[in-house]
């Protein structure tokens, strides 16, 4: 898949990326993060959107407030993982903000002032509820074909999909909800503007078809635990990420599951 690259950013510098959106990334950088959260900043005539505030950390909050001189009018999550929803509270009692996010958190712990539902639009910009990578993930589809796509389209890797919450069969469906669309830029939760988006998203969407059908050639009549499955398909994977994809696996076997094509039983997963 053609992914893009960027280096390390200066962290706390902000960088204009198209005209009223400006972007900010977060200092956590690693495996899972690339450079770090991105957190974007919408200007407004009310004040700053601030779309993902990001991981708890208060040197970013700190440039956040400093972006935004304070005057921030709302703080919108993309989902409630904590690289995404934790610096909402910091940022909120600085600024005074009210927090947005989808009506059914995943996060316990995290109470949005405003829920948002599918097809609700805040400050021009348009709630797409579209579960898999988490189940309460929402894009948010500005002007000029300009889409905040969080996690669940990024530019420089695939999304992690991770039962229970991540769903497969519904991650799926939102790459094709995207690609119905005609935006022309994508914002991600992490990693560079992605701009001409549909390509990569059709070879996400043949990618994970072609898991899938690799994940099935390997059912028999006898169980085989999802690790014995990642050992076939994914020859020299790194230690480290064999639980990652471990996890990417399961997702499509309860995906094969729902739809009747294969079984489990005691954690061993074979053909009906
Ligand atoms: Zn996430």
């Amino acid at each position: 898949m053609a992914f893009l690259t960027e280096p390390a950013p200066v962290y706390g510098a902000v960088e204009t990326v198209v005209p009223g959106v400006r972007r900010l990334v977060a200092p956590n950088p690693g495996p899972m993060t690339y450079r770090g959260t991105n957190t974007w900043l919408l200007d407004g005539p009310d004040g700053v959107t601030v779309i993902d505030p990001g991981p708890d950390s208060a040197p970013h909050v700190a440039a956040l407030v400093a972006a935004t001189d304070g005057k921030v009018a709302r703080i919108l999550l993309t989902h409630t993982h904590f690289d995404h929803v934790g610096a909402a509270s910091a940022l909120k009692a600085a600024t005074g903000a009210p927090t947005l996010a989808f009506t059914r958190p995943q996060r316990q712990d995290f109470h949005p002032d405003h829920p948002l539902a599918d097809g609700d639009i805040i400050a021009d910009l348009t709630a797409l509820h579209t579960p898999g990578h988490a189940s309460d993930h929402l894009c948010f589809a500005w002007r000029d074909g300009i889409i905040f796509t969080g996690d669940h389209v990024m530019s420089w890797n695939t999304s992690i999909v991770s039962p229970p919450d991540g769903d497969m069969a519904a991650y799926m469906d939102g790459l094709r909800r995207l690609l119905a669309r005609d935006d022309t830029l994508y914002l991600g939760g992490h990693g560079p503007p992605l701009p001409e988006p549909q390509a990569l998203v059709r070879a996400m969407l043949g990618h994970r078809m072609g898991r899938e059908s690799a994940i099935l050639a390997t059912l028999g009549a006898q169980p085989k635990h999802p690790a014995a499955i990642v050992d076939m398909l994914y020859a020299g994977l790194d230690a480290g990420l064999k639980r990652a994809a471990e996890r990417t696996v399961l997702a499509h076997l309860l995906k094969l599951k729902a739809e009747g094509r294969a079984a489990d039983h005691q954690g061993g997963w074979r053909l009906v």
